[in-house]
């Protein structure tokens, strides 16, 4: 994107992310990479300079791009088809996850935060992308996951065995120096590990406090895979920043969450996504877990939601991932909808709320000047129904327009 290029998007209502209601009328000039007015379609029109491309939207709803705030793009679960990504050799596991990081643009999420990939390989597909060789959203990375000998996804390269508080403060600075924008680390069992249960515990205390302490002092903030509530309420005494799915909290330790500012991305799609575990052939014994766990984490997301605590969108499958008749993205968002969220609070936990987590609200999360122009529209009000985002045909990154359905564009 040339930074004297100047772009003006009309004939569009705009979903600033700031207010609850869209803007009909107005338009987007764009400068560059960022958004540099919103205003009355007519008056924007006549201000931009004569050469400014005008994008005309037939109507559409303008919003701000997706953040996606747990994602894998080299997501292999039990089974043949995580079984086939885990073979991949180096170079074509980099390959594949470029691939990734493709369509999950397409599909509307501008940023992604992952949370565990592969042999830090998304570090070299980041920066291709920065350089313009590879095309996807923008990234932030937590390097490979912290895990206890034989702990919760430890069979891949997307963790890392620690054992005491020693080897984990290792862990977590080797992450820093690979370019890690956070620590991710598992502090409880998951649906996924065959000799583990949801609620076994995996670390000791002065383990997870080693991780917290460490990552606090370099300016990184954590999260933590974690499902059962005495192990979240201890993490989250020893300043841990962000909970992942969170499949059992209880009242009071989502009243302690609430209280201490620490977030949740509930990944409710994991206990109910049997169409997505059948395409990759995943074994039965865990998508029964899955299927099983599933009321008991919609209870814990609700009780989450009465206490007050900041729900971030994150949907653990590929974003861009076909599901429920839509991406697993779009899916997540229905799901938080459906269990309780209103349709704006949900926009808002799946663009700036992921902002500012990321300490990244300056430049990204909602469409106002001086933010990057990172844009999605599609054809229904999604202030209305978040299924609006059913009808997305257009994303925007840095002012370069990827996807346009209107002329088969698609990057
Ligand atoms: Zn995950």
């Amino acid at each position: 994107m040339h930074a004297d290029q100047q772009i003006v998007l009309h004939h569009c209502s705009v979903v600033d992310g700031v207010h609850d209601k869209p803007r009909a009328g107005e338009a987007v000039l764009i400068q560059g990479d960022r958004i540099s007015a919103i205003g009355p379609e007519g008056e924007l029109l006549a201000a931009a300079a004569p050469e400014a491309k005008r994008l005309d939207l037939g109507g559409a709803f303008v919003m701000p791009g997706l953040l996606n705030m747990h994602t894998h793009f080299s997501l292999s679960l039990p089974g043949p088809g995580g079984g086939a990504v885990s073979a991949l050799s180096p170079h074509a596991l980099a390959l594949y996850m470029a691939d990734g990081a493709r369509r999950t643009l397409n599909s509307g999420v501008t940023t992604v935060r992952c949370v565990a990939e592969k042999d830090h390989a998304e570090f070299a597909i980041r920066a291709a992308i920065d350089a313009g060789t590879a095309v996807g959203p923008r990234i932030f990375s937590a390097g490979r996951a912290l895990v206890c000998t034989g702990g919760h996804g430890y069979e891949g390269t997307d963790t890392l065995e620690c054992d005491g508080a020693d080897d984990f403060r290792r862990g977590a600075r080797a992450q820093i120096s690979a370019g890690a924008d956070l620590i991710k680390v598992m502090i409880s069992g998951g649906i996924a590990g065959e000799h583990e249960a949801i609620d076994t515990p995996q670390l000791t205390v002065d383990e997870m406090a080693a991780v917290i302490e460490t990552a606090h002092a370099w300016g990184r903030r954590v999260t933590a895979h974690a499902g059962p509530a005495p192990i979240i309420e201890q993490a989250v005494r020893l300043g841990l920043d962000c909970v992942e799915h969170g499949y059992q909290l209880t009242e009071p330790v989502a009243a302690l969450m609430a209280e201490r500012g620490t977030s949740l991305v509930p990944t409710l799609i994991v206990t109910r996504c049997g169409d997505f575990f059948d395409t990759l052939g995943v074994p039965q014994w865990m998508q029964r877990r899955s299927l099983d766990a599933g009321p008991r984490h919609v209870e814990s997301y609700q009780l989450a939601l009465a206490a007050g605590v900041e729900m971030l969108l994150g949907s653990d499958m590929p974003p861009y991932q076909e599901t429920g008749g839509t991406t697993a993205t779009v899916r997540e968002l229905e799901h938080m909808a459906a269990f309780g969220l209103t349709p704006p609070a949900a926009l808002r936990a799946a663009t700036i709320g992921p902002a500012r987590w990321l300490g990244a609200d300056a430049d990204i999360g909602t469409v106002e000047p001086g933010k990057y122009a990172d844009l999605i529209a599609m054809d229904g009000d999604p202030t209305q129904d978040v299924s609006a985002l059913r009808s997305l045909r257009w994303v925007m990154k840095g002012g370069d327009v990827v996807r346009d359905d209107s002329i088969g564009l698609h990057a």
